[in-house]
């Protein structure tokens, strides 16, 4: 047995002896909550006038659609105390054209093999230690946890360009033709032990190992993630996991981004990018999401916005399955009419969903590149989403969404409301991959090439 579930749970015993009585007539209980305020639902008639009618276009520009998303699993390696684990992450892109889509039955049976092709698709994966295990030649958790992550994300995969060119493009705004401004970005402090060096600069020409100039240490590129700051001996790494996974579900979407920008830009206004999660950096890499956020402003501006002959650039959103935001549409969805759209505004986060004050914060500042709607769709599946938006605004209106229409009515297709687990369903992710001749193979890698093929 593992050793956080014989100690680690003996305060949690100890409090399941505690009534639910006791607590809430306790006195202290009672004077925190006198003092506490707690979001409450809209009343029903509140919520039609709030929402916008979504039009679904008669012809999309969409026509591929690339889900992102990713899984991990603690394995333990040694069970006796202290156990020791690692780590199993997989992520990657799923690619398939919405044609394919259209043409399935759902009904369709779906064949064993088929599940068996999908199962051989490759995907990124990275194994990290995790909890008492360190790396040769390593001299704690962390330097091993840095160590790895920075091998993985740097490993090539020819004809593909290894994932830390994505970080690098993103971090120092690389899709900007160098202005001789500075694009730099300063780590907070010197993440090798013992060393108090503050303030480190990252520059376009820095390698993607270079030195401490104080302490002689190495310092990758991938270190922007600051993991070092969390991650301790004892406590182990398993903080980090969540964040960590979003991290890199976001860069395999600057991976393709910047692959196709490079290959066929016009194509991008054709693609719809799915993330699983709302489109944001949490934790530790949180200040990522601004060169997000100048990335997605980029390509939303590269066409004027509101002209429907030129859509933008860049088709993105988040799907949220989980949270105050997924429970809150399932309380209010009735009150929303098919085929519309409630753009949730500061002042209506704040009130209803979750505690705060839309006067003085603006919510996910420092987190978000996009602004978050509860759609319902034709048919009457809900789907919580963030959508880049083309201006930072506490209250946006339909015209803030570039292209809003056609994300929507594609989300539609895909569905995948609020009320399933995987990002896109099992059985029609099988079916999918078999229709798609990509099977067994990198599906970028023959995205690619199919695309540059005359
Ligand atoms: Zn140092």
């Amino acid at each position: 047995m593992a050793y956080s579930s014989t100690k680690g749970r003996r305060p949690i015993e100890r409090a399941s002896k505690i009534s639910h009585a006791e607590i809430i007539n306790n006195q202290n209980v009672r004077a925190l909550l006198d003092r506490c305020t707690i979001p409450s639902a809209p009343r029903g008639q509140d919520v039609p006038p709030l929402t916008v009618s979504v039009e679904t276009p008669d012809r999309s520009s969409i026509a591929t659609v690339v889900a992102v998303d990713g899984g991990y699993r603690e394995t333990f390696v040694r069970e006796e105390f202290p156990s020791a684990s690692v780590t199993f992450i997989v992520f990657g892109p799923l690619l398939f054209q919405l044609e394919d889509l259209r043409s399935i039955d759902a009904q369709a049976f779906i064949a064993p093999e088929d599940i068996e092709r999908l199962k051989n698709i490759e995907r990124f994966t990275l194994a990290l230690p995790t909890r008492n295990v360190i790396l040769d030649g390593a001299s704690s958790l962390s330097e091993s946890v840095r160590k790895t992550l920075f091998e993985a994300l740097g490993a090539r995969r020819p004809p593909d360009e290894p994932l830390i060119d994505a970080l690098r493009w993103l971090i120092f705004r690389e899709w900007l033709k160098d202005d001789g401004k500075l694009r730099e970005w300063t780590l907070p402090s010197c993440p090798n032990r013992g060393c108090g060096a503050r303030d480190l600069t990252l520059r376009r020409d820095t390698p993607n190992e270079s030195k401490c100039p104080t302490c002689g240490g190495p310092i990758y590129v991938t270190d922007v993630l600051r993991l070092h700051e969390v991650i301790t001996d004892d406590q182990g790494a398993g903080g980090i996991l969540g964040y960590l996974i979003t991290f890199l579900e976001q860069l395999v979407i600057v991976h393709v981004i910047k692959s196709v920008l490079r290959l066929r830009p016009d194509l991008l206004r054709e693609i719809l990018f799915v993330k699983d999660g709302p489109l944001a950096f949490f934790g530790q890499t949180a200040p990522l999401h601004r060169p997000m956020r100048e990335l997605v402003l980029f390509l939303l501006n590269q066409s004027p916005s509101g002209n429907q002959h030129q859509p933008a650039i860049l088709n993105l959103v988040g799907i949220e399955k989980s949270g105050p935001f997924v429970e809150h549409a399932m309380l209010i969805e009735d009150h929303i009419p098919k085929g519309n759209a409630l753009l949730l505004s500061d002042e209506y986060i704040y009130r209803y969903i979750v505690p705060g004050d839309a006067t003085t914060q603006n919510y996910g500042t420092n987190t978000y590149y996009g602004r978050k709607l509860i759609y319902r769709s034709p048919e009457g599946s809900t789907y919580v989403v963030t959508v880049p938006t083309i201006t930072e605004t506490k209250s946006p209106s339909i015209a803030d969404f570039p292209n809003l229409n056609d994300i929507l009515s594609v989300l539609g297709q895909l569905r995948c409301s609020m009320y399933d687990n995987a990002l896109i369903p099992i059985a029609l992710a099988n079916k999918l991959v078999s229709l798609s001749e990509y099977p067994g193979q990198r599906i970028l890698e023959a995205f690619a090439r199919e695309q540059v093929a005359p």
